[in-house]
């Protein structure tokens, strides 16, 4: 007889996405397991440009379904995760024979009202000459608007919708590939390998999510057993990061004559963030990297701006992703819907279901999960009411606008903490920093020091907390240690986790 337990939901993917609809759905009371084949956000929702934004260039493709839901979602993620979601404003420079003033200020005025801004404030227009936004710049640009959006902690986001689904009752299972998956009486038997232990184990469950992202056509025909598939088109985008260009916390959103844009970003404090490209993308997800021909880009389109321009040898770190895209048939790679689609295949005359998610954005995510678990909810009868628009994530219960609070009430209780050390802790674990550093006195308490501010006490936070396996995973997806630490710093770090192994994974579930 078969013992294994039969899940509600097994879902495939642990990007920002599966970890989504995984807390969702565990919120609701459904039972789940998640299976990510490598570490949470190691696909695309580590490499995005980290925008919680409505997307302003979406309004020039008509997208006003997808704008009016992002911009919507830009307060209700922020209040929800105020430690690694804030306000930014945006300045966006006029230039002579681009888009014209008048067509800038209208696609603004929609965007200002088309969204349930309440907090944010509005667009307002700059005189370059004497806003300090200018200084940066080329004394070209005379006139520029300034609005508002979002950023986030990509990776950080992942993580913490995985660690609310696993407080939740999710089970959350990493480097964890689903190899296949079948139907039979009304269920789905799905063969699990466990990467690390390289042993492979059978679940079933009576619904499969396939969120995996550029991943999700390879799942349909690879894994689930199907012909002809093509849902997604793949598109790279690359990003740089310099040594920061300009002091102001203000970002750029700078069009060029391509008629695409970039931003350039305040970024982990010393640098700025720049990016992104769109280009068709072949290969494998896993192996897309940044090529000559972006990084050229990227250089020659921030240096029309910027008086000193940005070259090759200021590049510090580049990352590369790749967007899965929902193929509506556009001819070029910026104009393909950034809207996401979610397809149902089988759930009729015993056929156990499986829900496919197409595209989308970060921003979306939260949209996107609650409109699939209307769909699971649909075969598997409801459980319980739409309730993440209110859920603060993990760490994340204070006020929107109570962030500097939050950072002092760190350092009251631990006095021995500068100030940049503490507002980094806010800013990835908000009010669960308290409990990653727990009754330390001093630094000494907080155990061994890896390199800049980084002790062993956060690092096994993230191991017995956030499903952190390498140094990789830490230095890049939990946090962005990996800017600052040196290369023997990082292999210490890489030996101190090797040490660790694979106990805390199993605390982590
Ligand atoms: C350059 C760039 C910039 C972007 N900028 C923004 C932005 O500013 N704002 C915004 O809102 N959005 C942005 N996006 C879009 C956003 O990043 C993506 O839409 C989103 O991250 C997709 O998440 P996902 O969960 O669908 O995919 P992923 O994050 O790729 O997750 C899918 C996961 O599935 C796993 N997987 C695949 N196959 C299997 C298997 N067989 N078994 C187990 N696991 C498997 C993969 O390892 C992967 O981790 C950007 C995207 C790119 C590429």
């Amino acid at each position: 007889m078969d013992a294994s337990p039969i899940h509600d939901i097994i879902v495939i993917g642990g990007g920002i996405n599966g970890c989504g609809i995984a807390r969702d759905a565990a919120g609701r009371g459904f039972s789940v397991l998640l299976a990510e084949m490598d570490d949470l956000a190691s696909g695309t929702s580590s490499g995005s440009t980290k925008l919680i934004h409505g997307g302003l260039r979406y309004l020039e493709f008509y997208e006003f379904r997808l704008v009016r839901e992002a911009l919507m979602e830009r307060e209700v993620l922020w209040r929800n995760a105020p430690h690694i979601i804030w306000p930014m404003r945006f300045v966006l420079p006029h230039a002579e024979g681009l888009r014209p003033a008048w067509l800038l200020r209208l696609g603004l005025f929609l965007y200002d009202h088309i969204g349930g801004r309440k907090l944010l404030p509005p667009t307002k227009t700059l005189d370059m000459r004497s806003d300090s936004a200018g200084k940066p710049l080329k004394p070209l640009f005379s006139k520029a608007f300034e609005y508002s959006d979002g950023w986030v902690n990509d990776a950080r986001l992942v993580v913490l919708n995985a660690r609310d689904a696993a407080d939740r009752g999710a089970i959350i299972r990493t480097r964890t590939k689903v190899v296949s998956a079948r139907r039979a009486d009304g269920l789905w038997t799905v063969v699990l390998h466990d990467l690390n232990a390289d042993r492979r184990e059978e679940v079933k469950a009576r619904l499969l999510v396939n969120a995996a992202g550029p991943w999700v056509d390879h799942v349909l025909s690879e894994v689930v057993g199907q012909n002809a598939v093509h849902n997604v088109r793949l598109v790279q985008g690359s990003h740089i990061v310099v040594p920061k260009k300009f002091d102001d916390p203000r970002a750029y959103f700078f069009q060029n004559k391509d008629g695409r844009i970039i931003f350039a970003i305040p970024y982990e404090e010393e640098f700025t963030l720049i990016g992104t490209t769109d280009q068709d993308y072949p290969g494998d997800p896993h192996e897309v990297k940044i090529s000559e021909a972006e990084i050229d880009y990227l250089c020659a389109a921030a240096s029309e701006y910027f008086a000193e321009p940005v070259i090759r040898a200021d590049i510090v770190w580049t990352y590369s992703a790749v967007r899965p895209l929902y193929d509506d048939g556009a001819s070029k790679a910026q104009e393909a819907t950034r809207d996401y689609v979610l397809k149902a295949d089988g759930g009729h005359n015993g056929d156990a279901p499986l829900l496919n998610a197409f595209g989308g954005k970060i921003t979306t995510y939260r949209r996107l999960s609650e409109a699939m678990l209307e769909k699971i909810e649909g075969f598997l009868g409801k459980r319980g009411k739409p309730w993440t628009t209110t859920a603060p994530l993990p760490g994340g219960d204070f006020a929107a606008t109570g962030f500097e609070a939050e950072v002092a009430k760190l350092k009251k209780a631990y006095p021995f903490l500068d100030a940049r050390h503490a507002r980094r802790l806010t800013r990835l674990y908000g009010t669960r920093a308290h409990s990653l550093l727990g009754l330390a006195k001093s630094n000494a308490d907080l155990g061994r020091n890896f390199g800049v501010d980084l002790y062993e006490a956060e690092v096994r936070y993230l191991a017995a907390n956030e499903w952190a396996l390498t140094a990789q995973d830490i230095l890049w997806r939990r946090t962005k240690r990996g800017l600052r630490l040196s290369p023997e710093q990082i292999s210490a770090l890489d030996e101190f986790m090797r040490g660790l192994g694979s106990r805390h994974s199993a605390a982590a579930e």
